[in-house]
């Protein structure tokens, strides 16, 4: 196996470092990943400005760009070989329902998919620092080879979340759930005395629909939603077409 492994939380958080790991046990691996942290820029290319690419390790980059920059350069100059499969994460935060539109760990595996390579997005929910990735790093090895071994259907991905901490329960094929958006906006006044806006994300409070990516962390099991491409809201189109415009 050949796997290109990237985030959006940076090439030294703790997350990446636990996948790559447990990956090179069984795979050629190779890390490209943004400098710092870059969650929530979703899937943003950088395009007027140049990109600096170090080599810190073997096989192993750091980007000043986004997770979409990291694919990106990782397939088409950076890498000696052409992966398998990417793999981005583990991320630092759960990446449920709505929230996997702002993700840059979720589209660096829509980017893969892009450009017809497999890919698996992973995050661990919870934001503590000393979280322990090893669990979730274990499945994530176990559904890679999975996903190489069997192929995704086209134009198609996985998004993964792990339940915070516990023993894993098995894993469920769930639907991308729905989050509750009110009182997220911390407005404040600063020592200067200028109003601020701070918008916090940071709490896990999403509708409990059967059947969900959340409703499956909730009770402790492993989460995998099949996402996809097309954005097209297909139930729509008949609705539509009966407007006179
Ligand atoms: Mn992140």
């Amino acid at each position: 196996m050949k796997i290109l492994v990237t985030n959006d939380d940076g090439i030294d958080a703790p997350g990446i470092n636990a996948l790559a790991e447990a990956l090179c046990e069984v795979a050629e691996v190779a890390v490209v990943a943004p400098d710092r942290e870059r969650s929530a820029v979703s899937h943003a290319l950088t395009l007027h400005h140049p990109l600096r690419a170090i080599k810190v390790g073997q096989n192993r980059y750091s980007v000043d760009g986004t997770p979409t920059d990291c694919v990106n350069l990782g397939i088409h100059s950076l890498l000696d070989f052409h992966p398998d499969i990417v793999v981005s994460g583990i991320n630092r935060g759960a990446n449920l329902g709505d929230d996997v539109t702002y993700s840059g760990t979720v589209a660096a595996a829509l980017e893969a998919t892009l450009m017809g390579i497999p890919a698996i997005a992973f995050s661990l929910a919870t934001l503590a620092d000393d979280a322990n990735y090893s669990q979730a790093a274990s499945f994530a090895v176990r559904l890679a080879a999975l996903v190489i071994k069997n192929g995704l259907p086209k134009d198609t991905f996985l998004n993964v979340n792990f339940p915070a901490k516990g023993e894993l329960l098995s894993p469920l094929i769930t639907t991308q759930g729905k989050r509750r958006y009110e009182g997220t906006i911390v407005d404040k006044v600063d020592p200067r005395g200028r109003s601020y806006y701070w918008i916090g994300t940071a709490d896990l409070d999403f509708h409990d629909i059967e059947g969900s990516d959340y409703a499956a962390i909730k009770r402790g099991h492993i989460s995998i939603t099949p996402l996809h491409l097309d954005m097209t809201n297909h139930y729509s189109i008949a609705h539509l077409n009966s407007w006179t415009f």
